[in-house]
């Protein structure tokens, strides 16, 4: 059986890759313009088109609606934000605790949204489930159970190795912590549903679409410009190719195989009833979920950067990533030894240099951002463009400041990432450090992080 690599993620190949909408047919005008159709552009164009229905909003897309991250991603609709702790430590934990409850409404609100528009995303509202399979990895479990409880998290619950095993099977696993507030979608049905969503609204979308240039007032693509007073830039991992980004958030790979659907002896050796998001506490961390259909879509970190900041070619992976992930999905369930891996992919998602997510409406110029998410977008795009819609309404006077404009991550500038080949180097050398500590630490027993992987996370920047 043969794994297909690429063909942008396994999640197209239930749903077929969607009938592409006409691209821009030349120079014209909007009240909005949003770059980029993923989630964080697509509930943009929601939000604001709901809260203003008169407004003319035009989405651009390079390729299709859902072509990046937001159709290829894990699908944990979980709540975990990039940056909170630093967040806290800038501005106090009172207001990252606030961004946090934001973040556990948000994944609420992606539900209830889905359901009122109609959209089928495969739903499970099975909660996160995070393991430890080391001692040192137990020890960081706990530090990280005991503060996401500070920041409000109260229905947490930190589970012994047996409690763990009786929701999923880890080989090895001597501990977890589960959280309520997630779900498992599949990711590339919420982006699609999206996109039918917000067209039904009346906003125009134009995909094959590529914008060269975004200035103040002006998206610029080779079809002709889109003149708007704001113009809003939701690329993510994709930034660093526009005009004058290279050096902004940096491309991180990650990459996912799925198995084929696994039959019922398997599933019975495994258990995962509850279909919980599933992922680990090592440094090169894992993440996972059952699928409706009864595969393991499992994917962690390859190959981590591409020099210069370059993208994959539709989502197509290395061979020997696939191989590294195969030998952890065996790992993690020795079970699944046997069975084909239908399919591979990879993607990226955007990593600022200090390692958090933000959200921003210049004033000054109306052009506006949201991203750096780390991994963690799939929720977080949706209260950044709530946020967006927040500060839009604001600055064109319809609205006041609100509790999502005074959020912390709103405004936030982070430093560009080092010129190539420092960038290449540091990411390789980084990911390196991380692969040593996660390997020492299982081999030595060690009963708390390896001192590699601290050195890594000051150098990181996290
Ligand atoms: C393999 C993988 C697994 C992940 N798993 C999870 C997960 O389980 N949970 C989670 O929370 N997060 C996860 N993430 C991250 C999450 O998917 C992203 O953070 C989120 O989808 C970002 O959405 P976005 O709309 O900002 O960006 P994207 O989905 O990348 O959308 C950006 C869009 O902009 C378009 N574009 C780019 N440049 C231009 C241009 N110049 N002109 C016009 N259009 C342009 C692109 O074609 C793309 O469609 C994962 C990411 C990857 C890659």
């Amino acid at each position: 059986m043969t794994t297909v690599n690429g063909g942008i993620s396994f999640w197209y190949s239930s749903t077929g890759l969607p009938a592409p909408r006409e691209p821009l047919p030349g120079d014209t005008a909007a009240d909005v313009c949003v770059v980029g159709g993923g989630y964080t552009g697509l509930w943009t164009a929601y939000y604001l088109k709901k809260a203003v229905p008169f407004l003319r909003i035009v989405v651009l897309e390079r390729k299709f609606c859902g072509y990046g991250a937001s159709g290829r991603n894990g699908g944990w609709l979980y709540n975990g934000i990039a940056g909170r702790d630093r967040y806290a430590a800038l501005h106090g934990h009172d207001a990252a605790a606030g961004l946090q409850r934001a973040m556990n409404d948000s994944v609420d609100e992606v539900v209830r949204v889905a359901q009122e528009e109609g959209i089928d995303a495969d739903v499970h509202r099975g909660g996160v489930l995070e393991v430890a399979r080391t001692p040192a990895q137990l020890a960081r479990l706990k530090a990280y159970h005991a503060a996401e409880v500070a920041f409000g998290e109260t229905d947490r619950l930190l589970l012994g190795a047996v409690e763990t095993a009786e929701r999923v099977r880890v080989a090895g696993t001597v501990g977890g912590s589960w959280t309520p507030h997630g779900a498992r979608i599949h990711p590339a049905k919420l982006v699609q549903g999206l996109a039918k969503a917000v067209e039904a609204l009346g906003v125009v979308i134009h995909e094959s679409t590529p914008v060269t240039e975004i200035r103040p007032k002006h998206a610029v693509t080779p079809y002709g410009t889109v003149r708007a007073p704001y113009v809003l830039r939701c690329t993510e991992g994709f930034t660093a190719d526009l005009k004058g980004q290279r050096r902004a958030w940096l491309p991180m790979n990650s990459s996912m195989i799925a198995t084929e659907p696994l039959p019922a002896e398997v599933w019975r050796t495994i258990g995962w009833d509850g279909r919980e998001a599933l992922g680990d506490m090592a440094h090169a961390y894992v993440y996972a979920q059952r699928t409706a259909d009864d595969r393991i879509a499992l994917g962690g970190r390859g190959v981590p950067y591409r020099f210069g900041s370059r993208t994959d070619s539709d989502g197509r992976t290395q061979d020997a990533t696939i191989a590294a992930l195969r030998d952890v999905l065996v790992r993690f369930f020795p079970a699944t030894a046997g069975v084909a891996i239908d399919h591979a992919w990879s993607g990226v998602l955007g990593v600022p240099r200090d390692w958090c997510a933000s959200v921003e409406l210049d004033r000054a110029t109306g052009l506006g951002w949201a991203g750096g998410y780390v991994g963690s977008g799939v929720t977080t795009a949706n209260l950044a463009a709530r946020t967006l819609r927040d500060l839009v309404q604001q600055d064109s006077g319809q609205s006041g400041p609100t509790e999502l404009t005074a959020q912390p991550w709103v405004g936030h500038r982070v430093r560009r990432w080092e010129p190539e080949p420092l960038r290449w180097l540091g990411v390789h050398g980084l990911y390196a450090a991380y692969r040593y500590a996660d390997r020492r630490e299982a081999e030595a027993h060690l009963a708390g992080t390896s001192a590699v992987a601290r050195a890594a996370d000051r150098i990181a920047g996290r």
